[in-house]
Formats: C-alpha cells, structure tokens, sequence
C-alpha cells in the first residue's frame, strides 16, 4: 500500500492546476492522471479564450504548459486508472488502480466529464470506422470527404470549423432550428462555404458496411426521415460527468454531478472536487482552473487544521 498525502484523481486543467498549487504548499501530490494526461481539452484543437494567450494556443500545448509548471514544484504523475475508491472510513482514504493501491491523507477529485452519446444503433459498431467523437484526432483521415457534425453547441461548431480543413463538405445536424453555441462561433460557421446545416433534425441510426456510409435523420417537425450519405459522424452534443466510481461514496445532484459547497469541499470531509466532475454550469478551461486552484488551497487549509488529528492517528496505527 503506497502511502500518500493528497492525491489528485484526473489531469485536465482542474487536476493539474489542483496539482500546481498543492505542489506549492509543499504538499508532494500524485496526481493519478487516468488513461491519459490532460482530460478533455488534450483532445481541443485550438484553445482561443484562455487568459494570457492572445494568439490561442492548441490543447495539447496548454496541457503541456500546465502539466510542466506543476512538474517543477514536485508534483509527480502517475499514468494509471483509478478503478475503486472508499471514502467511508474517513482519511486515510483508500485508492485502488489498475497497478496500485493507496491511502492518501486528503483527496482532491478532478475526474471531469466524458462526450454524451447518441445511444442510436450502429453508434458504437462504427466507432473508428466513421464515428468519432474527435475531430482533433481523426480529422485528417476525411480529407476530401463528407462529414456530419451532431449538436448545436460551442463544441459542435468549433469542431465542425476545424474539419472543414479536411473535408469537403461538413453539415451540422441540429435538434431545434437556434444554435446553442455563442455568436462569434456561430458568424464564423455561417460565413463558411463548406458548412452546411440541417434543422429541427435528429439522428436515428449510423449506418454503413464496414465503414460508415450514411445516418438516417428524422425531422422532429415533420416526422420525415431520409438517408444523408456521409463518411464521417462527428458526435458534439455535451458531456456526463466521470462519476461512477464514486457512486455511493460522494453526495451528486439528480445529472450525477458531486455536490461541493463553496469551498469545493463535497460530502466527505478531507475529499475535494473541482473541474466538470462538479460543474454543470460554466465547463471553460479557466473555470476549472480557478475551481482546481481553490480546491488545493482548501485542502492545504484543511490538512493544516487536522494536522495534530492525523498525527495521532498514525502513530495509533504503525
Ligand atoms: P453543450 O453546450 O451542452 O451543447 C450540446 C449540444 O448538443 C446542444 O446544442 C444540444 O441541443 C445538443 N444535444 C444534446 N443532446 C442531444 C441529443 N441527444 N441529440 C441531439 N442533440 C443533442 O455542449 P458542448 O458544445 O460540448 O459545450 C460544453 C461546454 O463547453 C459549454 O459550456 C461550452 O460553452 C463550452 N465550450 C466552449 C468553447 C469555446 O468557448 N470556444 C468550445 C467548446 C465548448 P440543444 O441546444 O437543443 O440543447
């Protein structure tokens, strides 16, 4: 069992900022990163409202910035997946991964969300033959080909503008006939000859022979349905939050969100949450950001006030 003082469940830019600051307070966290480093914005293509980066910068980019800033004040990375926790005895919490157990003092959960699905037939059968959830890494494999991008938000439109470097034609199909995602996005993909947008429509099934070939839509005003043929299936409509591991362990709202107070502190005293994990609302980098940077200084505050409280305890222990 590897003994820890607080480790840091996910690496997006909550997790690695959490990971910063506790760094700094001297705290040597382990931040158990998940499959990857970085969460959802590793796979953005281009990151334009992030404070101090006028020119944007590419996700991959400002996770590596985050990740090395945190690096060099000896936070350390653990490139693993939690697979079990249990909170219900208080600290030390338990931690278990697919290489490792823990018991860490204090725990700081960052686990962010993952991309919703359609749940329509042929969805999952065609994952990496034509249905993506990220343009950023598939992109390149439509070049010249049809694509259709699904969802009517931010994500749906900034995506469906990057694949537009690749593809022939990109059409954004849309539940309601009003985009969700804000006005800059929404002139940009309306000033673009290869964006094209089918309305007041959903998808009803993937369909193809080995490969994707097309999606049956549904007109949800006129009930008629019909074939659009396409190559790709690029799926944008939202996020769930990566809660199931704590199910039973941590209080979360009626969409399975941890329930933090204003201190990011949730339902189990020395467990704090930060990021989308959290945050059904605002979901920007810099959001995470600040919820990561004060859920660190909480549980710094926190580790200080029960300080004597765990001494004891360990010594009760050894
Ligand atoms: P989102 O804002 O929740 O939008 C999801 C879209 O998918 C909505 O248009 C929604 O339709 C549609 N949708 C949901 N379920 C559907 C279903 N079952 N079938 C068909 N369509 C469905 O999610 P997001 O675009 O991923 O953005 C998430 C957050 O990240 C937002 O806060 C966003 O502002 C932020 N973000 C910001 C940027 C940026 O600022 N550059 C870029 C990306 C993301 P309705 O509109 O009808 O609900």
């Amino acid at each position: 069992m590897q003994r820890e003082k607080v480790i840091i469940i996910g690496s997006g830019p909550a997790g690695l900022t959490a990971a910063l600051y506790a760094a700094r307070a001297d705290l040597d966290p382990l931040v158990i990163t998940g499959e990857e480093i970085g969460g959802q914005v590793s796979i953005t293509n281009e990151v334009e409202n992030y404070p101090g980066f006028p020119d944007g910068l590419t996700g991959p980019e400002l996770v590596d910035l985050f990740k090395r800033q945190a690096e060099r004040f000896g936070a350390r990375y653990a490139i693993d997946l939690v697979t079990e926790v249990d909170f219900t005895r208080g600290s030390p919490f338990y931690l278990k991964t697919h290489n490792e157990e823990y018991e860490a003092d204090a725990v700081i959960v960052t686990a962010g969300a993952s991309p919703r699905r359609l749940q329509v037939p042929g969805e999952e059968e065609f994952i990496g033959r034509g249905v993506s959830f990220c343009a950023t890494c598939d992109g390149f494999f439509f070049r010249d080909k049809e694509i259709v991008v699904v969802g009517g938000g931010d994500s749906a439109l900034e995506e469906g503008l990057f694949l537009t470097k690749f593809a022939k034609r990109v059409r954004i199909i849309h539940r309601r006939d009003e985009l969700r995602a804000g006005t800059v996005l929404q002139n940009r993909a309306f000033n673009n000859d290869k964006i094209s947008f089918v309305w007041d429509s959903v998808v009803e099934e993937v369909v193809g022979n080995g490969l994707v070939q097309g999606v049956r839509v549904r007109n949800v005003k006129t009930g008629e349905e019909e074939i659009l043929d396409t190559d790709g299936v690029f799926i944008y409509i939202g996020h769930y939050p990566n809660t199931k591991l704590f199910e039973g362990q941590l209080e979360m709202d009626d969409h399975n969100y941890v329930i933090t107070d204003d201190l990011m502190r949730t339902s189990v005293e020395g467990v704090f949450a930060a990021g989308e994990i959290q945050d059904a609302v605002w979901r920007q980098v810099a959001t995470s950001v600040g919820q990561g940077c004060a859920a660190a200084i909480q549980c710094n505050r926190w580790l200080e006030e029960h300080e004597d409280e765990l001494k004891a305890r360990d010594k009760e222990t050894a």
